[in-house]
């Protein structure tokens, strides 16, 4: 029987320290806000970490992008020690085979698999559906049969900014439990991205939050932010209380994160912060970290104008583009980065992508990246002389190579891979970036 979710009865928000033991940490904030008080023993369970999606190869640094394993694990346990034996472990990830990227990889990367030996847990590719469609605002959504059944639905997002919805967090994440149409459909061209993330919150609405600040993310949601260590759970029963309470950690104040104040407004409620217990102060807490990166004008990011490359229009991105188009989007610009420094000017080429970009009528080449910027303006008379299409939803990475190079600029994607390498010697070990945070933790 499908259940329209609602939320559930609000108390405090728990605010504590990640200590050591993430289980005794993790125990702690759930003990503070009441997290299981309406869980019983024989319910069934869906975990919903965010698995945005890591690669196979070549490696992209998981901190502050994907849950870490840590408190995954610490929260199975968790559920186990409070009777519960259904417990499902699903997202509805990036998937792109090109670039050897899908949930089940991110999961196995993960360790996911190895849980489900240990703890006899499920993990599910929410992708793969079934799905059912509700209505919420006039907004058709299909979304995850396994999650609207599910008696207890917990989402467990990364502490992180996000480019285009200032913050990403507990109601966010719940995109990764909508049919792919429907996650491409609430990047419309209207840009009602932080609408529509609201409107899903009316048909889909986690029974508990718990925020993994292990790691906190500036300028998310992928890799080519900045991560740094945070050791910092949130956790409560109301997923718009744990939002607020996050969106002010990363010194986002919530009336300024739109799908935040949708929501309240929606669910008839104000922005105030709700009351905080634990064993830290919020406003000590509190970091600034940007969500966004800076374009010196409209095409040209902060970036280029710095390396001094010339010749290459890059409006900014917006929220139509979809996480296929966006996972593109930063590889692009990398590439033509180096190859700009290389190379005296790029005379005159515009990228553009997403859903409504138009042409800026003053170059030379014009490179459409994606089925929906095709459609939209592969006929306008602003294009340059010249066109080059990168046909797909999303294209292929190597696709977007061959167009550059299409377009004359002399990129490759070694120039990418190189950058992910040294994105990865960022995050040193001795200054507590610990790839074990992402894996199960040793059976004693
Ligand atoms: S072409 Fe790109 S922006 Fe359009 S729906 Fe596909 S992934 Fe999204």
């Amino acid at each position: 029987m499908i259940n329209k979710r609602r939320p559930p009865q609000r108390g405090p928000v728990a605010l504590v320290r990640l200590q050591e033991d993430a289980y005794d940490s993790l125990a702690r904030a759930l003990e503070l806000c009441r997290g299981l008080e309406d869980l019983e023993p024989g319910h069934s369970v869906l975990i919903k970490p965010n698995y945005v999606g890591l690669p196979r190869r070549p490696y992209v640094p998981p901190f502050g992008v994907v849950t870490t394993t840590l408190v995954l694990e610490a929260l199975i346990r968790l559920l186990q020690d409070h009777g519960c034996r259904h417990i499902l472990v699903g997202d509805g990830g990036l998937v792109m085979p090109d670039v050897e990227t899908g949930t089940e990889i991110t999961m196995a990367l993960l360790g996911v698999p190895t849980l489900a030996r240990r703890y006899g847990i499920e993990p599910v590719d929410l992708n793969q559906g079934p799905f059912v469609e509700l209505e919420s605002e006039g907004l058709k959504l299909k979304v995850s049969q396994t999650a609207l059944e599910a008696d207890f639905l917990v989402s467990l997002p990364v502490l992180k900014t996000h480019s285009q919805c200032r913050v990403s967090l507990a109601l966010k994440n719940l995109k990764g439990c909508l049919h792919l149409r429907s996650k491409q459909v609430c990047h419309d061209a209207g840009l009602h991205l932080d609408a529509n993330v609201a409107r899903l919150a009316r048909l889909l609405y986690p029974d508990l939050a718990v925020i993994d600040g292990r790691y906190a993310l500036a300028q998310g949601p992928f890799a080519t932010g900045r991560a740094r260590r945070a050791d910092l759970l949130l956790a409560a029963r109301d997923a718009l209380d744990a939002d607020l309470v996050g969106a002010e950690l990363l010194g986002h104040p919530p009336q300024e994160v739109l799908h935040l104040a949708e929501t309240a407004r929606l669910l008839g409620r104000g922005l105030e912060l709700p009351p905080v217990v634990g064993d830290l102060d919020l406003a000590e807490a509190r970091m600034d970290l940007p969500h966004d990166f800076a374009w010196a004008d409209p095409y040209t990011p902060e970036v280029y104008a710095k390396a001094g490359v010339r010749g290459f229009l890059l409006p900014k991105y917006d929220a139509s583009l979809c996480t296929g188009c966006s996972y593109l989007y930063n590889p692009a610009l990398v590439m033509v980065l180096v190859a700009g420094q290389q190379a005296g000017g790029l005379g005159g080429v515009e990228l553009l992508t997403g859903k409504r970009t138009a042409p800026s009528g003053r170059a030379r080449t014009s490179i459409l990246m994606g089925n929906c910027i095709i459609k939209q303006f592969r006929k306008d008379p602003r294009l340059g002389q010249r066109k080059v299409l990168i046909p797909g939803c999303p294209p292929k990475l190597s696709q977007v190579e061959k167009g550059l190079a299409e377009a004359g600029v002399p990129v490759k994607l070694d120039y990418y891979y190189g950058f992910l390498e040294r994105l990865g010697r960022r995050y040193r070990p001795e200054d507590g970036f610990l790839p074990a945070d992402f894996q199960p933790q040793e059976e004693a």
